[in-house]
């Protein structure tokens, strides 16, 4: 073995989305980052390994309006085009795309997390650096930080460094939950085995092997079997014994329950029109769904979730529903595979859910979080898990200088205003929490357009928020679009000061269609509802002007979030935005425009 020392701001292991995410804005923030993963290849239970697809705060597009923005957005648009055939393998090498593209960023791939270095000062813990091994190239590493992420699902970090964690499900005495048990005990959700199968032009056979295990017809009253390309989220089981521990058992009963489903479909006679379909991929992990979930400040309660609480140090939101099933998953025949208690409104993450409560320098995301097991059940998804992500990785790149001391007590006062408003510029939305950055000269411009309508007002672009506010986000939502809509294109929009200012950085926020869901499915139903290519809302092509010189000229913009940093500050009272094209619809709409002095 060889042994590595390196150095750097902040250590993520595991890199699913949340350690995707968090490693990815620490970078773009500045700090210096190691992101370890276990895996050849990104993305967790996102990855070509599970495919699970992912989703979040919009329930599928039930809750128009409510998809998560900042980098998942990113990905999401991005993967959008480039890979329209829904290639998993393609999605994977995005993920590794973005990582790469940071500077500031050490990937360590087929690197296991194995151990860390602790010291106590003034009784706290504190991780003074990680230990991880590289058996493929006989390497190991001590990895040297201030702040550290356990982003890795099982918590093999916050474990190794003594965190505080829990595991099960709670009892109703515990948080005064009605959904928690009325006696607590150590099951969990349970894991699943995805495969997908392939339409061919001729009948194929499928032969069940011997140890697939039986099954009848009792086992599908309540798991119907609807399409047969994107297996079954249901083939779910081992909640009821150690995820982490019996994992290897687990996996080896549910390959037999995949098998044997697949085989009752091709061989039971019930369902003749599968006669063309053949297995074309089956995963050899495990999708796990719950296993360790650590103790921060604030543990997230159903109560919460369910008032759509904002709390004052939100970082992040939520917003799928409380998704709760029986643990021993297909072995509960006589229970539905799940039960989804719709959410009326968004939730917030508080920063205080995502740190260690006795482990000073440590953040989580993901799975993982400080959440009772009924919260979890909303906050496991994965878009959800990203924003998460997005939150630490900002927190931990702003406060990477912080003294030692437990981090969420640095994140308060101005720290915390500092982490909200960055996020909000990063493009993340905070329920509740709207753009008030004095350092975005936008806000003392006046804005005029070409056109409007009444819906889409042009001075709606510096109004503090990034997308449409509808009435079921919260009670802090005022339904207003929060976005200028043009009656025709081309169309212009122009920020003017009394005074000329000096612009070195343009940021632009544009519509990218959150009415709709937009996410990587292996599912062909699920994929009718979503468009594989640009968003038709997005401006496509845009010309920046200042004081009737162009600076900027784009063609075929997909993003929603746009940083123009123009190549030296200049001095200018008008700024003018000239949209010409869009991806679809007649008319542009844009939903911030700010503008700095300095380049970030
Ligand atoms: C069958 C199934 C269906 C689901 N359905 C959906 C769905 O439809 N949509 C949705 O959004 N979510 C769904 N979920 C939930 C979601 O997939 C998980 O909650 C989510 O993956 C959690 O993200 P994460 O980043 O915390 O963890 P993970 O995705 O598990 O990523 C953690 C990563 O850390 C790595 N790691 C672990 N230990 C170490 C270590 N010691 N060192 C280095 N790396 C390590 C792992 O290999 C992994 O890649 C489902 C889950 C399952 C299992």
């Amino acid at each position: 073995m060889t042994h590595h020392d390196l150095h750097s701001d902040f250590v993520v292991v595991g890199g699913g989305l949340a350690g995707v995410c968090a490693a990815v804005a620490a970078a773009r923030n500045g700090a210096r980052v190691i992101l370890v993963q276990d895996r050849s290849v990104l993305g967790g239970n996102a990855s070509s390994e599970i495919r699970m697809h992912v989703v979040g705060a919009d329930v599928h597009g039930r809750r128009p309006g409510a998809r998560e923005s900042g980098l998942i957005e990113e990905f999401r648009l991005e993967d959008a085009c480039r890979n329209p055939q829904r290639s998993y393998a393609q999605w994977d090498l995005l993920l590794y795309e973005k990582v790469m593209a940071e500077p500031n960023v050490t990937l360590l791939l087929d690197t296991d997390c194995t151990g860390c270095a602790i010291e106590t000062v003034d009784g706290l813990r504190c991780i003074r650096s990680v230990t991880a091994v590289r058996q493929s190239t006989e390497d190991t590493f001590t990895l040297h930080a201030p702040l550290f992420a356990d982003c890795s699902g099982d918590g093999r970090l916050g474990v190794e460094a003594g965190a505080e964690f829990t595991m099960g499900r709670e009892a109703k005495a515990d948080f005064g939950e009605d959904l928690a048990l009325d006696v607590a005990d150590r099951h969990t959700l349970g894991s699943s085995i995805m495969f997908t199968a392939r339409r061919h032009g001729t009948p194929q056979p499928f032969e069940t092997p011997a140890w697939a295990r039986p099954f009848d017809a009792t086992a599908f009253r309540l798991r119907p079997i609807e399409g047969y390309d994107y297996g079954y989220w249901w083939l779910e089981w081992g909640g009821q014994h150690d995820t982490l521990k019996d994992n290897p058992a687990i996996r080896h009963e549910l390959l037999r329950i995949a098998l044997g489903v697949w085989g009752y479909v091709k061989n039971s006679g019930r369902y003749p029109e599968s006669a063309p379909w053949a297995l074309d991929w089956i995963g050899a992990l495990p999708g796990k769904r719950e296993s360790r979930r650590f103790l921060g400040p604030h543990v997230l309660t159903q109560q919460e979730l369910q008032a759509g609480t904002v709390f004052p140090d939100t970082v992040a939101y939520g917003g799928w529903p409380l998704d709760l099933h029986p643990p021993e998953g297909i072995d509960a025949p006589n229970e539905p595979p799940c039960r989804h208690i719709l959410l009326p409104h968004l939730y917030g993450i508080p920063l205080r859910a995502l740190c260690s409560r006795n482990v000073g320098n440590l953040f989580f995301a993901g799975r993982n979080i400080s959440a009772t097991h009924v919260a979890f059940a909303s906050t496991r998804v994965m878009a959800t898990c990203a924003v998460m992500g997005q939150a630490i990785g900002t927190a931990a790149a702003l406060g990477r200088n912080a003294t030692d001391g437990p981090i969420a007590a640095h994140f308060t006062g101005a720290a915390l205003q500092q982490l909200q408003q960055r996020l909000l510029r990063d493009d993340a939305f905070l329920p509740g929490i709207r753009h008030e950055d004095s350092a975005d000269l936008a806000r003392g411009a006046r804005v005029t357009a070409s056109s409007e309508t009444a819906l889409g007002p042009a001075a709606q672009v510096t109004d503090g928020w990034t997308r449409e506010l509808r009435s079921d986000f919260g009670p802090w939502a005022d339904g207003n679009t929060h976005r200028w809509e043009s009656a025709t294109l081309p169309a212009t929009l122009t920020l003017t000061w009394t005074e000329p200012v000096q612009i070195a950085e343009i940021h632009l926020t544009f519509d990218s269609g959150f009415t709709r869901e937009l996410t990587l499915s292996a599912s062909e139903a699920a994929n009718r509802r979503i468009i594989r290519g640009p968003q038709p809302e997005l401006v496509r092509d845009f010309e920046l002007l200042l004081d009737g010189v162009v600076v900027a000229q784009v063609a075929g913009n997909r993003l929603r979030k746009r940083v123009q940093r123009l190549p030296q500050a200049q001095h200018a009272r008008e700024l003018t935005l000239r949209v010409s094209a869009t991806h679809g619809i007649d008319h542009a709409r844009v939903f911030e425009i700010r503008v700095y002095s300095t380049a970030s």
